[in-house]
């Protein structure tokens, strides 16, 4: 069986206890790679690497920094099929999902930054004649980077590369749920001859390997994107410590629907919103909320739409909808539909696991694509984050109405509205209380913009721009005339 490792100082290592963890195959219920079950060790080896790599990389100009990420980001195209093939079966999405979106999209991650660093700029002021201000920025050092098992290579990829192309080096933890990706890119990292030290992938569970990373007094800057009950922790012990700390954390996304939008448009795009990647997006607009007029019409196609998703093996190719991320995520999701029957709520169609008309998928964990009516806003279906293939439909009778349901949740990371009347658009946009709103549209993302959420759904905003403040030090520097 296959085993992976830790990538520190440039070297492939196993964990210093020699302790391991399963890793198991969604489609298949099955344990198909061995994980070094790293501890504070492990992280305090990859600080070492990660501390003595930076007084040289920092160093580095940045044109040499940016060709070292264009080449990864063309190591990772090259290896397109071979790491698709691997997030899937690490993850249970479908193979063309990963192919299409996931690893391109991390590919896409180094290419962006390492654009973003050659033509990023700092601020001088004129101070009423008498002096000049200007900022230095500066790298802060060892970034730690934590990342979730939903899009496992897209999301490390989104903090590796703005910190190193910043200048910082990292130690960075993968889900231990999903590593198979980030430790063939440690192989990759290796190939484009990235210095040793600057990027140090260590695996393992949150405690005690993300938390080692977290405590560790010499890592000043700390990335995360995950649960909203870990970033509390990550948040008060890190804030606590005077860290730099970003949390990208959980959604409960709405998607409102007016009765003068494109109808088909609005319910194709809400069932991608609410299924793509098994519901498991952070992104995911998990609650609809639809004018009373056509809220019959639009449950309907929905419902129909829903039905017509090819569910399946996530190796087969076609295949539209896989597995859950496992068991434990799986019973996570069968507990809130049935909390949802217990409460009332109808379901129409979903509700249920399935097994794909495949031999090996018969341990697999998968539950159909759900839809349900007739919860309110006020309960804990409606209320927190199931990240799984589950939607609920609730319907409104004027705007005030829509805005009140839309921001009736204590997240607020995404949100869609659906609407013919642009006046109506930039209005209920401004009014819902949420980091990104997509009018007319989902998931459509340009990485110069702002990302994140408000809320209970995070602090610190990534992207463009925002990431590039995010790892480094400003410093003003006043000369008087
Ligand atoms: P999680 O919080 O359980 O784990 C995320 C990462 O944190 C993993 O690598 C885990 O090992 C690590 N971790 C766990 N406990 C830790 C601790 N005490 N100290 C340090 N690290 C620790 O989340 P998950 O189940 O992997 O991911 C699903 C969650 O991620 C959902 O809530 C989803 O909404 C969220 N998410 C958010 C975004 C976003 O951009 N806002 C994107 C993707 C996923």
């Amino acid at each position: 069986m296959q085993k992976l490792q830790n990538y520190i100082a440039g070297e492939l290592v196993d964990p210093a206890t020699d302790n391991w963890l399963d890793v198991y195959e969604p489609a298949t219920g099955e344990v198909y790679a061995k994980l070094p079950a790293s501890d504070e060790v492990d992280v305090g080896r990859a600080y070492e690497a990660a501390r003595d790599a930076f007084p040289q990389w920092s160093g580095t100009p940045a044109e040499q920094r940016a060709s070292y990420l264009y080449a990864l980001a063309d190591a990772i195209d090259r290896n397109l099929d071979r790491l698709a093939e691997a997030e899937s079966r690490d993850t249970g999405k479908p193979i063309g999902v990963a192919k299409t979106v996931d690893i391109p999209r991390a590919a896409a991650n180094f290419r962006f930054f390492a654009g973003a660093i050659l033509h990023s700029e700092s601020a001088s002021h004129d101070t009423n004649g008498q002096a000049i201000n200007y900022t230095l920025r500066s790298p802060r050092g060892v970034a730690g980077l934590i990342s979730p098992w939903n899009l496992p290579l897209y999301l490390l990829s989104w903090k590796i590369a703005p910190a190193i192309a910043t200048g910082n080096t990292c130690v960075a933890k993968p889900s231990e749920v999903t590593p198979m990706t980030a430790f063939m890119l440690a192989e990759l990292i290796d190939e484009v001859g990235i210095p040793q030290g600057v990027v140090n992938i260590v695996h393992g569970l949150g405690d005690p390997c993300g938390k080692a990373i977290v405590e560790h007094p010499g890592i000043p800057t700390i990335s995360f994107t995950g649960s909203t009950a870990v970033g509390k922790w990550i948040g008060s012990t890190a804030g606590g410590m005077l860290k730099r700390i970003s949390l990208e954390l959980g959604g409960k996304n709405p998607n409102v629907i007016f009765a003068d939008a494109d109808l088909d448009q609005a319910v194709e795009t809400a069932c991608r919103g609410a299924f793509s990647n098994q519901g498991q997006i952070c992104l995911c607009g998990s609650r609809i909320i639809v004018e009373d007029s056509i809220a019959d019409a639009f449950t309907q196609k929905l419902v129909e739409r829903t039905n017509a998703i090819k569910l399946g093996d996530p190796a087969d190719t076609g295949v539209e909808f896989g597995a859950l991320v496992s068991q434990e995520h799986l019973a996570k999701v069968a507990g809130a539909v049935d909390r949802a029957r217990e409460l009332g709520g109808e379901v129409l169609t979903g509700g249920d696991r399935f097994t794909p008309d495949s031999e090996r998928c018969a341990g697999g964990y998968f539950y159909q694509p759900t839809v349900i009516r007739g919860l309110d806003m006020s309960c804990d279906v409606q209320q927190s984050e199931i990240f799984g293939p589950v939607v609920t439909v609730t319907s409104f009778k004027d705007e005030a109405e829509a805005i009140r349901l839309a921001n009736d949740t204590s997240f607020g990371l995404a949100s869609m509205i659906w609407t013919g009347d642009g006046s109506r658009a930039h209005r209920v946009a401004k009014a819902i209380d949420a980091g990104i709103v997509w009018v007319n549209c989902w998931m459509l993302r340009d990485l110069r913009t702002p990302f994140g959420g408000a809320k209970a759904s995070g602090v610190g905003r990534e992207g463009g721009n925002d990431a590039l403040r995010f790892f480094t030090e400003p410093k003003n520097v006043c000369i008087k005339f």
